[in-house]
């Protein structure tokens, strides 16, 4: 059997983890088996679509680097794969179970229809869903109704005194009695467009559609589906609903719980190789102990015996772990280029693009803050000090533990006759091997040597490494900062600072 599944989602919101998740397993399945993935856009929902929403689907999947088979954008055998544009299909087709006496036309308006559901409400009815009032009209008087222009639906017939029973490959066999799916459902609305029934299994059997993984949520509808397969006479595909997606309270994953669209996760400064890692085991289990996979590894590995039954929950922690080791093995040019997005907005460079030499000078910074970023986001203000002077701080900033001012500034002046060896020297060990000497013959503590430098150069206490620090910022402009520094802290003395 050819493999051939879809990811099927309804343009009426953002693209979001859930999502990305049932589009990420079908992938993966379909060429993990040689098979077709296919992109079909359901938008029958037309009060709630929105143009944006295709948009962000299709920038989602291109900045994931996830690419389908099939797909209103390239093309395949069975287009369009836009709902709707296939609109005279489903009609097509809810005229074929019209005639089979598989449906039934409605001519109940809206407001009768909650008037209904008002009584039972009021009545305490445990029953919901239509009335089937129109399901004993007859046929042909029915039709002519309909023919002459009164406003109508089309309703599938249900055939009440059976059961329907299917197979899920995670949760087995599922058996519903048939009284107990939604009544009739309507599958053609009276504006022409489809219902999501209708239109999915229509598709899913036109484009030949042999396993459908969707999340669990459409579990109850699954039954309904294969009732319309039966009554076409067409055999229903392969059904694996997917675990769900928890937050940490164990309920189902949403905004309240953080950021679930793939949009924030794309701002805050996430890899889509780290997102797609971490989203691949929401609900998997790969090889034990081995957390760090490719896209082709995860192609390589996935089956559906993978997948696990229970719930997923969802670790933003973890991401955020996925995210620092994804950054960690990039190259330096690489991570220049993602991180450089995140700097022109910071306005890094004093213009909208860098100058050459502050190009370079960013990816030569990369390899301070690699060990150090969780998102790429976070790059910019780690340092920033290399693009422009930082604020000097005040003089209390420089003095380290047990030193006082004037022990500050006759350390700074050793620092500043250092500091050009130290911008100079080729790398980080001879650099440190030239400080050692220097604060061992001048009977300084290594740590109080570096400490007002350090601050003096980058403006604080804590920043990235030193040495690489000085490398790029070159001898003149190290000098210079020290000068300043210095400069500073003899008028803070002067001042009567710390007396
Ligand atoms: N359009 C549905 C959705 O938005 C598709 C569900 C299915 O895969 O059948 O998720």
């Amino acid at each position: 059997m050819i493999i051939r599944d879809r990811y099927a989602p309804s343009p009426t919101g953002l693209q979001h983890i859930g999502g990305i998740r049932t589009a990420l397993f079908n992938y993966l399945f379909a060429r993990s088996a040689g098979g077709k993935f296919i992109l079909r856009l359901e938008d029958t929902d037309r009060t709630r679509f929105d143009e944006s929403y295709v948009q962000n689907l299709y920038d989602t999947f291109s900045w994931l680097g996830i690419k389908w088979d099939e797909g209103p954008d390239c093309g395949g055998d069975f287009s369009p794969y836009i709902q709707s544009e296939r609109t005279s299909l489903y009609k097509k087709y809810a005229q074929e179970l019209l005639d089979k006496g598989q449906a039934y036309y409605c001519f109940c308006s809206a407001q009768r229809i909650e008037e209904v559901r008002q009584q039972r409400e009021a009545a305490h009815s445990s029953e919901t869903g239509y009335d089937r009032l129109c399901r004993n009209i007859d046929p042909q008087s029915a039709e002519k109704r309909a023919a002459e222009g009164e406003a109508c639906t089309i309703r599938l017939k249900i055939p009440l005194d059976e059961t329907t029973l299917f197979h899920d490959y995670l949760l087995g066999d599922i058996e519903w009695k048939n009284s107990d799916v939604n009544p009739d459902p309507v599958l053609l609305k009276s504006d022409g467009f489809p219902t999501y029934h209708l239109a999915n299994v229509v598709d899913d059997h036109l484009m030949e559609v042999s396993h459908v993984l969707r999340a669990q949520e459409w579990l109850s509808s699954t039954p309904l589906h294969v009732i319309m397969y039966r009554a076409f006479g067409w055999t229903p595909p392969e059904f694996c609903h997917l675990p769900m997606v928890m937050g940490s309270d164990g309920k189902k994953l949403s905004k309240r719980h953080g950021a679930t669209s793939i949009d924030e996760f794309r701002k805050q400064g996430y890899l889509p190789s780290a997102l797609i890692n971490y989203v691949a085991l929401l609900g998997a289990s790969y090889e034990e102990g081995k957390e760090i996979y490719t896209l082709d590894e995860l192609t390589q590995r996935f089956t559906l015996e993978k997948l696990n039954k229970a719930p997923a929950v969802f670790d933003y922690k973890k991401l955020e772990w996925y995210n620092g080791q994804y950054i960690r093995m990039m190259s330096d040019d690489d991570l220049a280029d993602l991180c450089l997005p995140y700097a022109k907005d910071a306005n890094l460079f004093g213009a909208k693009e860098p100058t050459p030499q502050q190009r370079k000078n960013f990816v030569d910074a990369m390899p301070l803050v690699k060990e150090r970023l969780v998102f790429l986001s976070e790059a910019p203000e780690k340092i920033a000090y290399l693009f422009n002077e930082p604020e000097i701080p005040e003089a209390e900033e420089f003095i380290p533990k047990k030193c006082d001012l004037a022990k500050t500034i006759e350390i700074l002046r050793i620092g500043k006759e250092i500091v050009r060896t130290l911008a100079e020297a080729p790398d980080d060990e001879q650099a440190e091997n030239f400080i050692k000497v220097q604060a061992e013959k001048r009977e300084i503590k290594l740590g109080d040597l570096m400490m007002p430098l350090r601050v003096a150069i980058t403006g604080t206490r804590v920043s990235p490494p030193l040495f690489g620090s000085l490398r790029i910022l070159g001898a003149e402009c190290s000098v210079e900062r020290v000068e300043r520094a210095l400069d500073r802290l003899v008028k803070a003395d002067k001042a009567g600072f710390l007396t």
